[in-house]
């Protein structure tokens, strides 16, 4: 089969490899029809994640129809339409059984290394690093998948593949940053980043009740999109001091609810943290860039919540631990449960309450996918989400 295959930084390529078998008996093969690329898939093109081998096949957000079933799987067919989870879940140990299904404790065959780094390991992960299981990724016209009787969803006929392939990924992530920060009525929650998963969570929390969101960005396109698709107010980070307009917008008060949806990537602004963030990075002394992170917990209002879906990776420095001890923030993160919400926001779509496809610019086939990090990376072209069909040659 054809797949998308990391060889390091910036280079990408489209190959020929031995289709995926089945290797257990609670596995599927799904033949992929649509799949797109993240942002997540940017930290791993820009050099950014450790545990990359050269010829790993890339990407977490795909969706398609079941070719084979092992043995155990007995809720799905050969000719099912499913999406598919990016994190990998046995539905069946502690963390699972709590609904934490990213947590998994059984997914990631290689947690012990992340046990080294974090504690505990999370699950494990389609295409992202054998740290997290060295699983072959969707970006490919075949994928198999673990513990198909737990992880992939059916869909019905009648919604697009456009209007579904989000459930396996940032929409999900949308609404847990957005339900990470308790929105009561009327609230005011700010969000940092208008990617994808920026932009979903303003819809999510719009959803979920706030009654103001304002979303902060530099790319003019994507604070169109937040604008025009979103019904947030947005502020341009390189025209104006985000924390002083944050505060003159909101009363004095600042917003009740920050949300990090940029992660370790961050563009600075010229202060002194990200010009620290620089020189740490050059001299391979730092991994994460945190000019938004530190943003958001300054300017988050007293008592409010900082929620951070944006992914981190490392030993964060210059953390304003303070600033949020001194307000008596609550702080909450980590990779989207999607299991637990996909079938909420799948009866969402389904009733029209809310609508992902405004997100994507770009429909490309599978042999384009180099070009297409190059220019999602860039933020070309009004590039905000790029999705593949590998079943188009
Ligand atoms: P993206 O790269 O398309 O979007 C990031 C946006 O942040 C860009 O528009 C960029 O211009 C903006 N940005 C950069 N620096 C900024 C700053 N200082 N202030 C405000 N905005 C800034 O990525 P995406 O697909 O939207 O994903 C966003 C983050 O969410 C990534 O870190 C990704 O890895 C993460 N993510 C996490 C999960 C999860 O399970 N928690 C799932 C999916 C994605
Ligand atoms: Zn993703």
């Amino acid at each position: 089969m054809k797949a998308l295959c990391w060889y390091g930084r910036h280079d990408v390529r489209v190959e020929k490899v031995p289709d995926p078998s089945i290797l257990n008996p609670r596995d599927a093969i799904v033949r992929v029809t649509s799949t797109a690329i993240c942002g997540s898939d940017l930290h791993l093109y820009g050099g950014f994640q450790p545990g990359m081998a050269p010829g790993d096949i890339l990407g977490h957000e795909f969706m398609g129809e079941v070719v084979e079933t092992g043995p155990a799987v007995r809720n799905l067919r050969r000719g099912d339409r499913v999406v598919v989870p990016f994190t990998i879940s046995c539905g069946a140990c502690h963390p699972c059984s709590k609904g934490e299904f990213s947590l998994c404790d059984n997914s990631n065959p290689n947690a012990d290394a992340v046990e080294k780094l974090f504690g505990y390991g999370g699950a494990g992960l389609f295409g992202y690093s054998h740290l997290y299981g060295g699983y072959a990724g969707g970006q490919a016209e075949y994928v198999r998948v673990p513990f198909a009787d737990v992880g992939p969803f059916k869909v019905p006929g009648h919604l697009s593949d456009e209007q579904v392939l989000f459930l396996t990924d940032i929409l999900p992530t949308g609404y847990m940053a957005a339900e990470n920060c308790g929105i009561k009525p009327g609230e005011v929650v700010a969000v940092w980043g208008c990617g994808p998963v920026g932009l979903l969570a303003v819809k999510c929390a719009y959803l979920l009740g706030a009654g103001r969101v304002i979303a902060i960005d530099r790319v003019e396109e994507r604070l169109r999109l937040a604008r025009e698709e979103c019904n947030a107010e947005t502020i341009n980070f390189l025209e104006s001091d985000v924390y002083d307009t944050l505060r003159e917008m909101t009363g004095g008060r600042g917003p009740s609810a920050c949300i990090d949806a940029v992660g370790l990537e961050a563009h600075g602004t010229g202060s002194v943290g990200a010009v620290y963030d620089k020189a740490k990075g050059m001299m391979m002394l730092a991994t994460d860039r945190l000019t938004a992170l530190r943003q958001a917990l300054v300017s988050c209002g007293k008592g409010g919540t900082v929620s951070i879906p944006g992914v981190y990776g490392g030993l964060l420095d210059k953390v304003p631990l303070g600033a949020a001890f001194a307000k008596g923030l609550t702080l909450r993160m980590g990779q989207t449960h999607v299991h637990r919400y996909l079938p909420l926001l799948l009866e969402h779509i389904d009733q029209g309450r809310i609508d992902p496809t405004f997100v994507i610019s770009h429909r490309l086939p599978l042999d384009d996918a180099p070009r297409g990090y190059a220019t999602f990376l860039e933020k070309a072209e009004g590039c905000t989400k790029i999705v593949m069909n590998p079943t188009v040659h």
